[in-house]
């Protein structure tokens, strides 16, 4: 007999996700169905975004809470209604290759679990000192206050909103109830007024200013009391800044962190509570700064500009200017070399070493050349970039894939120098279990990974051990899934 599902077909009704224009559809079940058209007509947003992301949202919402609280809710994709829809997957053009000398790095579920552990159990450590960051009470807070910012008024804010979209309008009423008169605004002091709101579609930085005072002993009693209550609002978080006046105008100055969770005693460097999101280099918040969590960064090489130091300028011993039809240019480096001695027509290695350095890398110094060729005496002043510099710069800014080329043939990858290819930021290297970081965790293979796992109890406090208890089931059950397949 033949099984057939009640349900033929696959209705999406409004759909307005990205550029999608609240278009509706039937797709019928149990088909093989192909979306084709234009680059940019919307192909993925219907499939992936629209479809795909309504699918695994409702399987998130039949979890249970305790996995659903790791997951995050997903938002609802922008569409009317979705009908006749299955379990769905989505199969990207990568593949994942599941045998033992395969790493965790690879397999984002097992990550994702590390990821929770590392946030819930790991150890903290100053990647100033590498000492073991510790929790201060909100009396040694206060004295560090006292000491530091000693004859000085300061800001006290609590941070309640972190990197996240909205408007923020019943966020700033409340705020108002409570008695504040003064928000921090993506780094800008603003008065709170019943109407204040921010651009709900980007990202926002909000603290409260919940006090301006004088830093002396004679303030010990009101500090305590703001501190706490800043403390009560930023969940544990405040922040402290000295405030300067420029032009009677009041103005923030350096940001320092402190934290009733981890802070370095010596520096007094302090690190967020960690969220799992600290450990992926997806997130701006665990990505290293340097190369946006690539691990890799592109460096122009010098050797590659000049292949053969022995040919001049003008026979294209310095490669990128040897096509260039750029005569301003060419007429700048020469102007460069009747100050520093030479012409298009000696040989680099003759040039001095300085004169070198200024045409490749740029200088402060100014030159002086005819504005055009028969100008009389109309001078033109120029300070030369560096033949480098350009093209650095260009490489970033360009979005022309020509020229995005062009520059690549002179550029070598090489492992980040800030992360080494680990691809996360300093802070999240720093936190460890049983002396691994999770960088270090997820480049073992899994047999490795599973025998680290299996003795972990032995090095964990009692308390870790309690926080981690669930975690590590997960991790586990699913690590001897992987090398069972
Ligand atoms: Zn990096």
């Amino acid at each position: 007999m033949e099984v057939k599902s009640e349900i033929e077909q696959l209705e999406v009704i409004g759909a307005r996700v990205h550029n999608l224009k609240n278009i509706s559809l039937s797709i019928p079940r149990e088909k093989l169905v192909v979306i084709t058209g234009l680059s940019g007509s919307g192909k993925s947003s219907l499939a992936f975004d629209t479809i795909y992301s309504e699918g695994q949202r409702r399987y998130i919402e039949t979890l249970s809470s305790y996995a659903r609280q790791f997951l995050g809710g997903l938002e609802r994709p922008d569409v009317d209604k979705i009908t006749g829809l299955s379990p769905v997957i989505s199969i990207e053009q990568k593949t994942v290759n599941k045998n033992p000398r395969s790493t965790v790095g690879t397999i984002t579920e097992v990550y994702d679990f590390l990821r929770l552990l590392f946030a819930r159990a790991g150890d903290a450590y100053s990647y100033v000192t590498g000492e073991r960051m510790i929790r201060y009470s909100v009396d040694q807070i206060i004295n560090v206050i006292l000491t530091r910012f000693s004859g000085k008024k300061i800001a006290l804010l609590a941070p309640v909103v972190k990197g996240r979209k909205g408007h923020y309008r019943e966020l700033f009423q409340q705020i108002l109830r409570n008695g504040f008169l003064r928000v921090r605004v993506d780094g800008e002091i603003r008065d709170l007024t019943e109407k204040l709101q921010v651009d709900r579609y980007k990202v926002h930085d909000i603290e409260i200013v919940v006090d301006r005072i004088p830093i002396k002993e004679e303030n010990r009693q009101r500090l305590t009391e703001s501190v706490n209550l800043a403390m009560k609002h930023g969940k544990g978080v405040i922040m402290v800044s000295p405030i300067e006046v420029h032009r009677n105008m009041e103005e923030i100055g350096e940001i320092t962190h402190f934290s009733k969770f981890l802070m370095c005693p010596t520096s007094g460097i302090s690190y967020d509570e960690p969220a799992p999101n600290l450990f992926s280099f997806n997130s701006p918040y665990g990505a290293c700064g340097r190369c946006n969590g690539l691990g890799v960064v592109k460096e122009i090489d010098i050797h590659k500009i000049i292949p053969n130091d022995s040919k001049s300028i003008r026979s294209g011993g310095i490669t990128p200017l040897h096509n260039i039809s750029n005569n301003w240019t060419i007429r700048q480096i020469e102007a460069i070399g009747a100050r520093h001695q030479f012409t298009l027509d000696t040989p680099l290695r003759e040039i001095p070493r300085e004169a070198l350095n200024a045409v490749l890398y740029g200088s402060d110094e100014i030159f002086r050349m005819k504005a055009y060729p028969g100008s009389g005496d109309a001078d033109h002043s120029f300070v030369f970039e560096g033949v480098i510099n350009v093209m650095t710069k260009a490489a970033e800014e360009t979005e022309s894939p020509a020229l995005l080329r062009l520059v690549d043939e002179f550029m070598n990858e090489t492992a980040c120098p800030e992360c080494k290819g680990a691809r996360l930021k300093k802070e999240a290297l720093h936190f460890r279990i049983h002396n691994k970081n999770i960088s270090e965790l997820a480049q073992m293979d899994l047999a490795a990974l599973r025998d680290f796992f299996d003795g972990i109890e032995a090095h964990l406090t009692e308390k870790q051990k309690a926080i981690a208890k669930e975690i590590l089931k997960e991790i586990r059950s699913r690590l001897q899934f992987l090398l069972d397949v």
